[in-house]
């Protein structure tokens, strides 16, 4: 008997591949399937006649296979999978590309669901590539299709699975919704109207309509909300009860150390950096979050609370999301603190040393929280480029310093843009500092798409501003060639490069997979001047500061989520020399309006913020949220901008915290929080 703790690999038709493939996604029990919430639908419920079709509508026919062949296009270098189906009214062309293996599943007398947009070519109607679905038994067989003629839900998915098999799989496990407990207390399911558990469920991968998909996200996305809220009362509640280091101002040598600074600082930042100065003198463990947009220099306003910190004999902890974020945080403290008596050490997933643990300042991977480092004297947590709302973490350093039975106190940076009033209610125990102005004399990045005609005139553009002794990232989708996708992968893009378009110039190459040691020397290359261009994969998103690199040219554009182009963009512009962005789509004649106008909106916008609301305009019917939310994907349904969702379950958190702190009364509540607290990576 199949229950909501199963392995989904008892479930028929799920071998150890697929198996494999869901773990990656972090699916294991029936239950985690249950939970995966499609992020887009195909609306296909109109279902017509094939007379009755015209061209450019989405739509369902269901008709009998007449006729099916494989075809091989050597002009075209593709395989064509060409049939032709009939219902009683009138017979269709259809057509597949690349998929020869079709003709082994879809036989002559078939019948088939087909879903998808008509086109007009060759003075016909057809269907190019809509989706199919063979039809099994009698006359209501049109009651039991999952992947056409309806509202289809969409997953995000990984290598080696396809949208059928999750789809399949899930629509199997469906019915074992009803064994779920709802776990939210019913006077609040009641008070603010939602939908008990396993109806939303059902409703979210089965809508029969659109008014079920929006009352079931509105349930889904208040729990979601509503547990990193209550866990973030119930941390701020445990945190008024703790005590922490005080860490005394040290005036004199702080303004010694800015005087020395090569630059002056922003009002914001000075602003910022006393308000946290400040928290620091106290008893009280700060919880702060220093909110600026990529650019905005929050690295130096860290480096005075880590400054002050060690001159109180104390030590700190500074976090960063990537390895190589966490060298260039070491390499750029030192030579920040070169004329302090300052002891740093570095300590990635890689290297873990006993010297670390001697040093004022240990700078490390967000993994730190992870291995439980025992460091005495532990004052000051930092954790930099935390898009992840990070609750669990709070929670981790809570525990980091048990023994003298002080907390550190913590401060965590992001780029996230979100108002402060917003901020106040997902965040909940954490003040906030932004700092909302950029170093002056920073310029704004011109941005351009690129279209593939003028590809030549950009390369020329490159090279004339490495002539200038500028530097140039290059970004690719992917780390090599791959037969699945068309995208640009570094490792080819290198060598192109290198070979025909600038053999006279040095390219580095960074991805993900080279050496630990191999990727610092790439980096530190390029830093050094000692490469003219970098070719790299999404590794250098966050953080990476090369202030004399002014150009980034983006290949594979349309592939990444606004969120992520504006952080790519934010490699550059970080001096004052005009910087650039160029975004290449992988193929600029196939792109579709709504990508380019995505695309353009890079050109328009200079701010994550406006750009996170572009994201949300431009999401198009059918889609549960935009990619912007790829930057927070601790939330898997709510957006930032469910503002009502926000607040109302930011009042239930509370108001149920005030009522009963230890959640006595909630005992289901209180297991479904420490299960939910596990499933959040800390990365
Ligand atoms: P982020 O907020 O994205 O982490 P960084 O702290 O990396 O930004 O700062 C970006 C760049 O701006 C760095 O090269 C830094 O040295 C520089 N910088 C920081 N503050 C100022 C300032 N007040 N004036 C000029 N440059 C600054
Ligand atoms: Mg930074």
């Amino acid at each position: 008997m199949l229950s909501l703790s199963s392995k989904i690999s008892d479930l028929p038709r799920v071998g150890p591949a697929n198996t494999k493939y869901l773990k990656k996604l972090g699916l294991e029990t029936i239950q985690d399937l249950l939970f995966y919430l499609p992020y887009r639908y195909d609306d296909f419920r109109l279902r017509k006649k094939i007379a009755d079709l015209k061209p450019d509508e989405n739509v369902s026919v269901q008709g009998e296979i007449m006729l099916i062949q494989n075809r091989r296009s050597f002009k075209r270098r593709l395989y064509l999978t060409e049939a032709l189906i009939a219902d009683e009214s009138e017979s269709i062309k259809v057509i597949w590309f690349n998929q020869p293996f079709l003709t082994k599943n879809l036989k002559v007398g078939d019948q088939v669901s087909i879903s998808g947009k008509t086109s007009f070519t060759q003075g016909q109607i057809a269907f190019i590539s809509p989706q199919y679905e063979k039809i099994y038994g009698g006359k209501n067989y049109g009651d039991n299709l999952i992947h056409t003629a309806g509202l289809i839900p969409n997953y995000h998915l990984t290598d080696g699975l396809t949208q059928k098999q999750l789809r399949y799989f899930i629509k199997q496990v469906l019915n074992l919704r009803n064994e779920i407990v709802d776990w939210l207390p019913k006077e609040i399911i009641r008070d603010f109207k939602l939908l008990d558990l396993k109806t939303a469920l059902k409703k979210i991968h089965a809508p029969q309509n659109n008014n079920d998909i929006e009352t079931a996200r509105r349930r889904l996305a208040f729990s979601e909300l509503f547990l990193r809220q209550l866990k973030s009362q119930l941390i701020k509640k445990e945190l008024s009860t703790q005590q922490a280091s005080p860490l005394i101002f040290k005036e004199k040598e702080t303004r010694a150390f800015v005087a020395s600074l090569p630059f002056k600082l922003t009002t914001d930042q000075r602003k910022a950096a006393w308000e946290i100065l400040q928290d620091l003198e106290k008893k009280k463990p700060m919880s702060r979050l220093l909110e600026g947009d990529v650019g905005s220099g929050k690295t130096v306003v860290a480096a005075l609370a880590l400054l002050n910190t060690a001159l109180n004999k104390q030590r700190a902890v500074l976090m960063a999301p990537t390895e190589i974020l966490a060298k260039q945080h070491f390499a750029s403290l030192t030579k920040l603190f070169k004329n302090q008596k300052i002891k740093l050490a570095l300590m990635t997933g890689a290297k873990k040393s006993s010297e670390a643990t001697q040093a004022d300042i240990i700078i490390g991977t967000h993994a730190l929280i992870q291995k439980n480092v025992e460091l005495e004297n532990l004052a000051l947590a930092i954790v930099d480029e935390q898009h992840r709302f990070g609750v669990r973490q709070r929670q981790k350093i809570l525990d980091f310093n048990k023994k003298d039975k002080l907390v550190p106190h913590f401060l965590s940076m992001t780029a996230t843009p979100i108002p402060r009033s917003l901020a106040l209610a997902i965040y909940g125990d954490l003040d906030l500092s932004i700092i909302k102005e950029l170093p002056s004399g920073r310029k704004k990045i011109i941005t351009r798409l690129v279209n593939e005609k003028s590809r030549n005139q950009a390369y020329d553009f490159i090279r004339q501003k490495i002539k200038a002794g500028r530097q140039a990232f290059v970004i690719c989708p992917l780390i090599e060639d791959s037969d699945r996708f068309e995208a640009k992968s570094a490792k080819a893009e290198h060598e192109h490069l290198q070979k025909n378009i600038f053999p006279d110039l040095k390219i580095g190459l960074l991805h993900g997979k080279m050496k630990s040691l191999d990727k610092e020397k790439a980096m530190q290359e390029f830093l050094d001047k000692k490469t003219d261009i970098l070719v790299s994969t999404s590794v250098i998103e966050v953080g990476v500061d090369v202030p004399n690199a002014s150009l980034i040219a983006i290949e594979g554009a349309e592939r990444f989520g606004l969120a992520q182009l504006h952080q790519f963009r934010g490699r550059v512009g970080r001096s004052e020399h005009q910087s650039y962005c160029l975004l290449f789509p992988s193929n600029a004649t196939t792109i579709s309006e709504k990508t380019k106008e995505r695309l353009t909106s890079l050109e328009k916008y200079h701010d994550g913020f406006s750009l996170a609301k572009m994201d949300l305009k431009l999401r198009g019917a059918g889609e549960l949220y935009g990619e912007m939310q790829s930057g927070f994907s601790e939330l898997q349904i709510a957006s930032l901008f469910d503002y009502e969702i926000i607040k109302k379950s930011n009042e239930a958190a509370r108001a149920l915290v005030v009522k009963d702190a230890k959640l006595k009364t909630q005992p289901l509540l209180k297991e479904k929080l420490g299960e939910w607290e596990k499933t959040i990576h800390l990365e």
